[in-house]
């Protein structure tokens, strides 16, 4: 499946105009079609497994800033560390503790994104509200000064159900408005990274202002 250069063009203008950060979703895609968008002039990319993400961060651009959108493990965040733009799908404080430990021994500050829960569907993965609360008062309490919390992700249930989706979408919106309120030493929301192929317009109806994009852009992925 060839790479959607005019799909591209047009989500950039649209997204641009509404200052919405894309992240080409290019996991399980080739090098070289990451090459066609980054030639377009695309920077942010988003992969879903480690060992993919570090392979391809050796052998692509080193201004391509990388986006690690699955679930991390902890004793796989060493070999993100070094070089990893943004970490999406953060829920534990273990996970943030391990990431300020690899933070410091590279020297950087990493930023995160707590995962919220928002779908209906039952998943392992993202807070709840609750849990998010317990986390941010944890985290004020300890610092740690190479991870910066830099906002909140979520993923809508998977459904052609747009109105569900908006619903759930408005809901992340509104934690993320109560949490920007805070901002303590290593906290301060500015991301809301919600929306892909399928939702993305409503996503960004609903104040998302990151949004991560793969089918579109790069064609249909063979399931994993
Ligand atoms: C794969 C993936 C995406 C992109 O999905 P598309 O439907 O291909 O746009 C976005 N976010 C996460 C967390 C993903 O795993």
């Amino acid at each position: 499946m060839p790479v959607n250069k005019e799909k591209y063009q047009q989500i950039r203008t649209e997204l641009d105009a509404k200052k919405v950060t894309l992240v080409a979703v290019s996991k399980t895609k080739t090098k070289e079609d990451i090459l066609e968008l980054y030639h377009l002039g695309q920077r942010d990319f988003g992969e879903n497994y480690v060992q993919e993400l570090v392979d391809k961060a050796a052998q692509l651009p080193k201004d391509i800033r990388w986006h690690f959108i699955g679930h991390l493990q902890t004793n796989k965040v060493k070999l993100i560390a070094p070089f990893v733009q943004l970490i999406h799908g953060v829920d534990s404080l273990k996970l943030l503790k391990e990431i300020n430990k690899e933070a410091v021994k590279n020297n950087r500050v990493i930023d995160c994104l707590l995962q919220i829960h928002i779908a209906q569907e039952e998943t392992k993965f993202g807070l709840n509200e609750e849990e998010l609360e317990l986390l941010i008062g944890q985290l004020a309490d300890m610092p740690m000064a190479n991870v910066w919390v830099a906002g909140l992700m979520g993923m809508a249930s998977f459904t052609d159900d747009m109105a569900k989706v908006r619903i759930e979408f408005k809901r992340l919106r509104e934690v993320f408005d109560h949490h920007a309120k805070l901002q303590t030493s290593n906290l301060k929301p500015q991301n809301l990274s919600m929306g892909m192929s399928s939702d993305y317009k409503v996503a960004i109806e609903e104040g998302s202002n990151m949004v991560r994009i793969g089918s579109l852009l790069f064609g249909e992925r063979v399931k994993k």
